[in-house]
């Protein structure tokens, strides 16, 4: 059996975190170096590696994340914020279980760096 990802060990609450929301396919939790005011993950349970190795049965889950994330954003009071999604390390990647960044309360610029 493969090993956990760390946001495998973080779902099932191994590693603790603070978390914001949860159900049967995802979690949202606090990220530990926040680069804004708000800086949550939203994470499938399933431990797709990277955006694209996302599958047509993944569809419906990955639309999810959106959902969850603009209930987390409503929950924070945000109106206005980023949602990022990291292919790859020279992309900015660096754990290999899919999230989608939610960054906001501060003006954000673009391109991104
Ligand atoms: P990536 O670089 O893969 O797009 O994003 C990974 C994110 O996970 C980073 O923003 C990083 O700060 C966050 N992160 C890494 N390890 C942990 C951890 O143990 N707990 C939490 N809450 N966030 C983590």
């Amino acid at each position: 059996m493969n090993e956990k990802t760390l946001f495998q060990k973080i779902a099932d609450g191994e590693i603790p975190s603070d978390l914001v929301y949860e159900d049967d396919h995802c979690i949202a939790f606090r990220d530990i170096n926040p680069v804004a005011p708000t800086h949550m993950l939203v994470v499938p349970r399933k431990p797709i590696t990277r955006p694209d190795l996302i599958e047509e049965d993944d569809e419906t889950l990955v639309g999810h994340l959106f959902t969850v994330a603009r209930q987390v954003a409503s929950q924070e009071g945000l109106s206005d914020y980023r949602l990022v999604m990291n292919n790859g390390a020279e992309a900015g990647q660096s754990v290999f279980h899919i999230h989608l960044h939610l960054l906001g309360g501060r003006p954000m610029t673009w391109p991104p760096g």
